[in-house]
């Protein structure tokens, strides 16, 4: 029985056209800036997000380490919202590693709007941490691959201009919100200081993030990714299959938008399951009024070759990416309706 494994789009394989670049990729010790491969990406990196420069990082969690790391002083805040990747899933290197404290807004979608965070912008006073930074989530993962409206990205990122403050996206997903938005990455990226992107993700490289800016702070991220111990050696094996996963991947995503969709449909249709409005490759849903437990009914999936997770005490997360088909999907439904009904009559 083929497993459909719909816990997050970072199962997906390499594709073949990754694995022969691979073998075939030109390579030197990226350390001494020498790896042909590397520094190729490092360019089409920079070019797509509309940056200075970029850095091949070993993931998507370094490159937002690094990011706050360069755009804050220690001691200060950083507002992101409530749910947001760099809070609850990257072991607080925030405060580990650049010495600041987060300032949580709760939202119900994962976006952040000008108004909410203005409010929350503290000076340098003898009683607060001044705010240095304001990290936004695009698309947001936990609340279902959500997407930043242009105009709120723009709002947030001249307000905090204004104000001398800095803007990171994480745009782990930057790829799914410009499919969603038929805008180009550089564009939704524009007015932020630097953006994170994952090709681990639905652009189906093994491993390997982006981290994107101006020079001087890319120049300076080098150093922070060394100390990191990403100071990876013939690492264009990897930057081979990413540049691949860059120029060939994107176009994939609309079939995972749509199976996604599909996903959401079907999810509906189930007695008791609620599923959140699905905008990209995600689809968070509600399990309460089936009266099985997120967790039993991940437990009961497996069992019938379905794996997805349970996110909380309600919700339960699919993910859709290339190594996941239409039937593959309707098979998960399938699973799913089952499991209830199975759980329900017993
Ligand atoms: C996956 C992800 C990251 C980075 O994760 P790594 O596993 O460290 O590559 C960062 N932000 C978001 C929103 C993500 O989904």
């Amino acid at each position: 029985m083929k497993t459909i494994d719909l816990r997050s789009d970072t199962v997906t394989k390499p594709t073949p056209e990754m694995r022969r670049a691979m073998m075939e990729a030109e390579v030197g010790d990226d350390v001494y800036g020498e790896d042909p491969t590397v520094n190729r990406l490092e360019e089409q990196a920079a070019d797509v997000t509309g940056k200075q420069a970029a850095l091949f990082v070993p993931t998507g969690t370094m490159g937002n380490t690094i990011a706050v790391k360069l755009l804050t002083e220690h001691g200060q805040e950083v507002i992101c919202d409530s749910r947001a990747h760099v809070l609850d899933y990257e072991m607080s290197m925030v405060a580990w590693f650049s010495g600041c404290v987060i300032r949580a807004i709760p939202t119900s979608d994962g976006l952040l709007s000008w108004e909410e965070v203005k409010r929350l912008i503290k000076p340098v006073s003898p009683y607060s941490a001044p705010t240095g930074l304001i990290a936004i989530e695009n698309t947001h993962n936990m609340w279902g691959g959500t997407v930043y409206p242009i105009e709120t990205i723009y709002e947030i990122c001249d307000g905090a201009h204004e104000r001398g403050l800095k803007v990171h996206m994480d745009g782990a997903r930057i790829f799914n919100a410009a499919e969603a938005t038929g805008m180009p990455v550089r564009e939704i990226c524009a007015p932020a200081d630097t953006v994170m992107f994952c090709l681990s993700k639905g652009l189906g490289a093994p491993a390997g993030s982006i981290l994107a800016g101006p020079k001087h702070l890319m120049d300076k991220g080098r150093l922070y990714r060394k100390r990191l111990g990403g100071g990876m050696r013939q690492v264009g094996v990897l930057a081979a299959a990413c540049l691949v996963a860059l120029e060939d991947s994107p176009k994939k995503l609309a079939a995972d938008h749509a199976n996604a969709r599909f996903l959401a449909e079907g999810l509906a249709r189930i007695p008791g399951i609620e599923p959140r409005a699905v905008s990209t490759n995600i689809v968070v849903f509600d399990v309460s009024g089936t009266g099985v437990p997120p967790a039993a009914l991940s437990v009961q999936l497996k069992r019938r070759g379905v794996l997805m997770n349970a996110i909380n005490d309600r919700q339960v997360r699919a993910v859709t990416h290339y190594d996941v088909t239409r039937e593959d999907c309707a098979q998960a439904l399938g699973a799913v309706a089952e499991a209830v009904t199975e759980a329900v009559t017993r």
